[in-house]
């Protein structure tokens, strides 16, 4: 294997030290310098070895080539590949999609028909994914000293698991990943040394991992450089945790005896040699940090080396970036990479760049990629569909029918532009719409780099749940369907997501009338409260995950609005532009004035009293 020249490498994945950051570096520079070769190589391995696969035989008919791929193959949706999904969930060979064995199904956070949609893996990408963690070492040891001079406290988790059919394992991506021996034998690496022992993040009972991961950093505290999570939501809920939870922490490393409630043999065992020995200083100083009024700055006090902290603070995870500026005591918040369960896309060349600067730039032998033009808004005469409320940017969706897209290549796509990210990946997917709308910001030598804008038909997110404009309307309508039968009207409704406090929860805004005398009814709570659990029951499997097994999402609100206050909410948004002829009520609102429009008008609230059911597909 030749190091410099990536193009040449059979399977496209170079081999080197990762405790090289230069010979990181070097690869990162061939990968990017070299895109439009290695997108060539990448499609060509792809259709060469899935060429004789049920689905691309029925397309390319025995042909090899890039033209006849782009001509025949289409660009699809979930909904087209689903069914073959779901023969090999059943039992089917998996070659009627991929020649190298499917080893298990990815439950993504992304929902079909309320359920996770689930993308296929190999063994191969399991080496993919090692190789693209490694690149993220390089980037970081470049803008950052010493960080192979101590450890990082990083809080990753798993998730419930379970079984196909056919036997085959479905989970998340992350725990396929931290389960994998890529992970839990990885050869020592100097700049990525964990305090969290491999048990604690292991372990299936998500408070004692929490507990455990938490004792364990602090009690490392002056060893820790750098703290993080995989998104910003997910750290924020360790923090919340170390406020309920600091006292009995501090406990624990004063007499060096681990609680009892921490059952898990894995975790006592290696809790109790990181704890090794009672520790009253320790404690004490942990306490007096923890005890203050105030929590402003607490990272820094409670891990005073710490150089950055490491969480996903891109896209939906935007609206967490005050409250954790405020935990984090100045310490930058560093996005690290751009990834999904489908493939891992991109790295943030510039990692401590400003949370609303950051771009990732797409790495070339990941997968290939191509793009879908989505135009801006007013900037041609075509019928375009508004995108959704997460995005405060000016850009629509066309409504492209599957027959008339055309695509755009990696090395074509134009600065400024917005796109919705295609990948034909390694695994078994063929011109897969991701759902990502991007935009792109610039180049790092021939490879573009792109913001993430938001994600296609995503109004609603608290941590990884993507609720629906279409998702949330359906569980209104069985919700409001409870109150009909009381002679009550839901005239109008929209929704925002409240991260005010952690963790966050839907909001739902609701204007009622009484059938027939136009007046606000009186409201009894216990319907009003079965109102906002139905909406909660009828939301997808994922949302249910997040608020009743991770508790990383709050009981849904419903705060019912006095009569107009869709009149002003209107009033508001044609104030700002919006065209009175074509006004819809937006179902989701980012804006802070138009929450306060409505906020200002609400007569009661109610909140969920019971979790959703949940259970893993
Ligand atoms: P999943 O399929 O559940 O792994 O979710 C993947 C999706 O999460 C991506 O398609 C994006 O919509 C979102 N995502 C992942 N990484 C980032 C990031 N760095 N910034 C913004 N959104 C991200």
């Amino acid at each position: 294997m030749t190091r410099g020249n990536p193009c040449q490498l059979p399977g496209m994945l170079p081999n080197y030290d990762p405790n090289d950051s230069e010979a990181g570096m070097k690869i990162l520079e061939d990968l990017t310098e070299n895109v439009e070769q290695i997108q060539q190589r990448v499609l060509e391995e792809i259709i060469t070895r899935n060429a004789r696969t049920d689905y691309l035989k029925g397309f390319l008919d025995g042909q090899f080539d890039k033209q006849v791929f782009k001509k025949t193959v289409p660009v699809v949706n979930y909904e087209d590949i689903k069914p073959y999904i779901e023969r090999i969930a059943n039992g089917d060979s998996s070659n009627i999609i991929s020649a190298e064995p499917i080893i298990e199904l990815l439950t993504s956070s992304g929902t079909s028909g309320g359920q996770p949609k689930m993308m296929p893996s190999t063994a191969e990408d399991l080496h993919r994914k090692t190789f693209f963690y490694n690149l993220l070492v390089p980037v970081m040891t470049k803008y950052v000293d010493g960080l192979d001079e101590g450890k990082a406290m990083y809080l990753l988790f798993v998730k419930p698991e379970t079984k196909t059919p056919s036997g085959l394992m479905a989970r998340p991506v992350l725990t396929s990943y931290y389960k994998s021996n890529n992970f839990k034998n990885r050869p020592f690496n100097r700049f990525n040394v964990y305090t969290s022992p491999d048990e604690t993040i292991l372990c299936s009972d998500s408070k004692q991992s929490m507990y455990c991961q938490l004792l364990c950093g602090l009690v490392q505290r002056q060893e820790v450089l750098r703290v993080g999570a995989v998104f910003a939501s997910a750290f924020l809920r360790a923090i919340k945790f170390l406020e309920h939870n600091w006292k009995e922490l501090c406990s624990n490393t004063r007499t060096g005896h681990v609680s009892d409630w921490i059952t898990d043999p894995g975790c006592r065992k290696v809790v109790s040699l990181v704890l090794n020995k009672p520790r009253p200083e320790l404690a004490d100083l942990i306490e007096h940090e923890c005890n203050s009024k105030s929590w402003e700055g607490i990272i820094k006090k409670l891990w005073p080396r710490t150089k950055y902290i490491e969480v996903i603070v891109t896209g939906s995870m935007a609206q967490y970036v005050s409250t954790l500026e405020y935990y984090s005591g100045g310490i930058p918040l560093v996005s690290t990479m751009y990834a999904s369960s489908e493939c891992y896309f991109g790295i943030n060349f510039k990692p401590l760049s400003k949370p609303w600067d950051v771009s990732y730039t797409l790495i070339p032998n990941m997968a290939y990629f191509e793009f879908l033009p989505v135009k801006k808004k007013n900037e041609d005469g075509a019928q375009y569909v508004q995108c959704n409320g997460v995005c405060k940017e000016n850009c629509m969706e066309k409504e492209t029918e599957k027959e008339d897209v055309e695509t755009v290549e990696l090395v074509d796509v134009k600065l400024g532009q917005y796109y919705e990210l295609v990948v034909t990946t390694f695994t078994g997917l063929y011109r897969y719409r991701v759902g990502d709308i991007l935009m792109v910001t610039g180049f790092h030598n021939k490879a573009p780099q792109f913001r993430f804008v938001h994600r296609r038909n995503v109004v609603l997110s608290i941590d990884t749940d993507k609720t629906s404009e279409e998702d949330l309307l359906k569980a209104v309508t069985k919700a409001k369907v409870i109150v009909e039968s009381l002679g009550i009207l839901l005239i109008e409704y929209t929704s925002y997501a409240d991260t005010s406090s952690i963790p966050g929860h839907y909001v739902l805004f609701w204007e009622l009338t009484s059938k027939g005398n136009n007046h606000l009814p009186v409201l009894d709570p216990k319907i009003m409260e079965q109102c906002c659990s139905t909406v909660e029951e009828s939301l997808d499997s994922v949302y249910r995950r997040c608020r009743r097994k991770d508790n990383s999402i709050g009981p849904l609100e419903i705060r019912v609005v006095q009569h107009g206050t869709f009149d002003a909410l209107m009033d508001f948004c044609v104030s700002q532009g919006s065209s009175v002829n074509q006004y819809k009520t937006p179902r989701c609102i980012k804006s802070g004035e138009a929450i306060n429009i409505l906020d200002s008008r609400v007569v009661a609230r109610f909140f969920s009293q019971k979790a959703p059911f949940w259970e893993p597909v």
